[in-house]
């Protein structure tokens, strides 16, 4: 049936993601990295299944889930053979088991205890899961994620354990970063990237630098993002009271 909402969504999505590829490609290119050397991620929050399935039909190959009951919910309607998905929001070690089998990334590893409850849940499942650590680099108490001072400590400990392996840093700039043109949390996160990168820790294969949003994404790509996770910027603004897509 002719549904002509359905369509212009699926206009609205398509165009929003040309242009977003488009801007990562001149953040690319203005600061003097290869063209495609940054990875989009299309974060699904809020997102319905269907609208979801735009953007894999637009060549979207990477999705980043915040909550596993919302993930556990969709993820079947999902036409993703293709691609990849993430999880990338706080991560409660009773929900691993949910999860394990259904990501190939675990982003959001917050804490020791969080690592070591993952290294199991994955040694049970008999896999290998990547995972990236979460750092505060905002030291925002509002956030979850590893004190910059305590990240290159944590990392050493995380590779060495089994059923991990490492593959980087992610985080969540602050907001006022993407407001004010302020870099300085994106340029630690590099260096901190640089470091962990120098310290050649067995067990780990250090090359995921996530960070980047639809608020301060070409900023990030300046600074040296691998990944970008993108969610509004894609599917349009969320309700801030309700959490819903505004379309
Ligand atoms: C929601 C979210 C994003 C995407 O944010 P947008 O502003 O919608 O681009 C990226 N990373 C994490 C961890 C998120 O929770």
């Amino acid at each position: 049936m002719f549904d002509p909402s359905a369509e212009a969504q699926a206009e609205l999505i398509s165009e929003r993601l040309r242009q977003i590829r488009a801007r990562i490609e001149r953040a690319c290119a203005e600061s003097g990295r290869a063209p495609g050397s940054v990875k989009l991620m299309a974060v699904t929050k809020t997102v319905s299944p269907e609208r979801v399935n735009i953007a894999l039909g637009e060549g979207v190959d990477l999705l980043g889930e915040n909550r596993v009951q919302e993930f556990l919910g969709k993820n079947l309607s999902y036409n993703c053979e293709k691609s990849q998905i993430h999880f990338i929001g706080h991560l409660q070690t009773n929900k691993i088991r949910d999860i394990i089998n259904k990501v190939s990334c675990i982003q959001s590893i917050d804490s020791l205890r969080l690592a070591n409850a993952v290294s199991s849940a994955a040694r049970k499942a008999g896999i290998v899961m990547p995972c990236l650590l979460e750092v505060n680099i905002g030291r925002e108490e509002s956030k979850s994620g590893f004190a910059p001072e305590g990240v290159l400590d944590a990392a050493r400990e995380i590779a060495a354990l089994s059923g991990i392996s490492l593959h980087g840093l992610m985080t969540v700039a602050p907001a006022v970063a993407g407001k004010t043109g302020d870099d300085s949390c994106f340029r630690d996160m590099q260096q901190l990237f640089t470091q962990l990168q120098e310290s050649s820790l067995p067990g780990a294969s250090i090359d995921t630098l996530s960070m980047g949003m639809t608020g301060d994404f070409e900023m990030a790509v300046r600074c040296g993002s691998t990944l970008v996770r993108v969610g509004q910027g894609i599917f349009g603004a969320r309700d801030v009271q309700t959490g819903l897509p505004q379309h």
